[in-house]
């Protein structure tokens, strides 16, 4: 079964991030965000500004640019990962790569309608969210008002202090 035929049939709020430190990152998730839009029975709705974070999980590796999309889509979650990770292959990511390793693209379903899932394959909300700036930054600037599921608002997450810098870029 395609993803298009096992949709939901009303439309909910999702949030995507995006990260990418190879092959010309900022152009990566400039493609990135057009083939989000591409991604059937969804709409992209807004795209975060470009965000620069060093390298997490002591790998030497380049800098990291991170952003976030939020989309409206009919798909579930886990047909909206299967999307991702299909765009995460039509851009050249390998799998098998290292844990937090270099990547062309990363794509992470971070928030899908009011879903809590935790099974093989898919934790939604994402597990990042509270704890990376670099997720949860670009996420503040789309969706200041966002409640995540069994989290409570986004607004009223700490930026983490210890980590590792980061900035806007564009
Ligand atoms: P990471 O994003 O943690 O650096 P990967 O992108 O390689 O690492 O993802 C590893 C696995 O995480 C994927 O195979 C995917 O099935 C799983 N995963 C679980 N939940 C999610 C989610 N919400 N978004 C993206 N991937 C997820
Ligand atoms: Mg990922």
């Amino acid at each position: 079964m395609t993803a298009a035929t096992a949709k939901t049939d009303h439309w909910r709020p999702a949030y995507v991030g995006l990260g990418s430190n190879l092959q010309g990152p900022a152009a990566q998730l400039d493609s990135a965000f057009d083939l989000l839009a591409e991604i059937p029975d969804t709409r992209l709705i807004r795209r975060s500004s470009l965000y620069r974070s060093s390298p997490f999980g002591g790998v030497e590796q380049p800098d990291f640019v991170n952003a976030a999309a939020s989309l409206l889509t009919q798909l579930t979650a886990k047909q909206l990962l299967e999307e991702l990770k299909r765009i995460e292959l039509r851009r050249g990511r390998k799998r098998g790569e290292v844990r937090w390793g270099p990547r062309v693209l990363d794509l992470d379903l971070l928030v899908c309608g009011s879903d809590k899932i935790e099974e093989p394959g898919l934790t939604v909300p994402h597990p990042g969210i509270a704890e990376r700036n670099f997720v949860l930054l670009p996420l503040m600037e789309i969706a200041p008002g966002l409640t995540i599921p069994g989290l409570g608002r986004l607004a009223n997450f700490p930026v983490n202090r210890d980590e590792p810098k980061i900035s806007r870029i564009v």
